[in-house]
């Protein structure tokens, strides 16, 4: 009876490390540090929150960082916002969401290197988005990377996450059922799946005690209850052998290492081009 927590923590660690060697041993060839610039428009707090352990992650494992902090109040226009992205001499480049209105971050985008959209928000990118990449290395690395045989359900089609995750899934052979906001009676598709992926942003959306026993649960959600961080998985307590990613300390994690390894990639393509893209 109960929940098991993955240890997710402990998986980061050991790919943070894999990703700091890598960079390593590139500068030791001869190579130039990676870099990564960050964008941040305006002043939200989670946003600060963010670009901030970017930033140390980064720090970590040897990625130069260049931040162009926009306070809010500062104009700035969707032809200036194209400007600073085309004149970006890095080799990865994000745009912090969100941005104030009217600012169109994908469209400004497409004014770099599609190699440096390292968040893989563009339209056919070669890159897997953070959040997705870092579930897909984590179930990788709990023997759940083929999913032949089995069924998952992602519950959330938004493009930064339910979609590519989805997409990913199916890749990777599972047989994946998708639920949004105007599926009905969420809880019956729990039935007979070997995996969820919860990303909707809502506490109790998935009933740890309707899944069935041995499911992994990927909870990607961020809510805040009474002050504390939660996910959207509720009653662990109650649940039967079900195996939860924490929030916080789960997908959170994965996300942060997810960019860097993105940003290494970006890197090497300078380097190995032949690659297939
Ligand atoms: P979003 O708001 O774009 O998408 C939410 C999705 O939930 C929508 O596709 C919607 O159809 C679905 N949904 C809403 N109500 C539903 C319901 N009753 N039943 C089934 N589906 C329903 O959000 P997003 O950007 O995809 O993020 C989802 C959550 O994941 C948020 O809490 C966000 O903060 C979190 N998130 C966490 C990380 C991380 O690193 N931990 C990264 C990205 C997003």
């Amino acid at each position: 009876m109960g929940t098991e927590f993955y240890d997710v923590k402990s998986f980061v660690k050991r790919w943070k490390a894999e990703i700091k060697k890598e960079v390593d041993d590139g500068i030791a060839s001869g190579h130039k540090k990676p870099s990564l610039t960050i964008v941040q428009i305006g002043d939200n707090p989670a946003s600060n929150k963010y670009v901030d352990n970017k930033i140390k992650d980064c720090k970590e494992v040897g990625i130069f960082v260049d931040l162009y902090r926009i306070p809010e109040g500062s104009y700035i226009d969707q032809g200036g916002l194209n400007n600073l992205v085309y004149n970006c001499e890095t080799d990865g480049i994000i745009i912090q969401l969100p941005v104030p209105e009217g600012l169109k971050p994908i469209d400004a985008l497409w004014y770099t290197d599609p190699k440096k959209d390292v968040d893989g928000f563009m339209p056919g990118s070669g890159y897997i988005p953070a959040t997705t990449l870092g579930i897909i290395k984590f179930l990788d690395s709990v023997g759940l990377g083929d999913g032949s045989g089995k069924n998952a359900l992602v519950i959330g089609r938004s493009l930064i996450v339910g979609k590519p995750t989805a997409r990913q899934l199916l890749d990777r052979n599972w047989t994946v059922e998708i639920a949004h906001s105007r599926t009905e009676d969420l809880w019956k598709h729990f039935a007979g799946k070997h995996l969820i992926v919860s990303a909707v942003g809502r506490h109790g959306i998935v009933d740890l005690r309707q899944v069935p026993a041995g499911c992994t649960v990927v909870d990607v959600g961020i809510n805040f209850v009474d002050g504390k961080m939660v996910g959207d998985c509720a009653h662990a307590d109650e649940a039967v052998n079900a195996k939860v990613t924490p929030v916080p300390g789960g997908v959170g994690l994965l996300t942060r290492a997810a960019l860097l390894e993105n940003v290494v990639k970006a890197w090497k393509a300078q380097w190995e081009p032949e690659k297939e893209w």
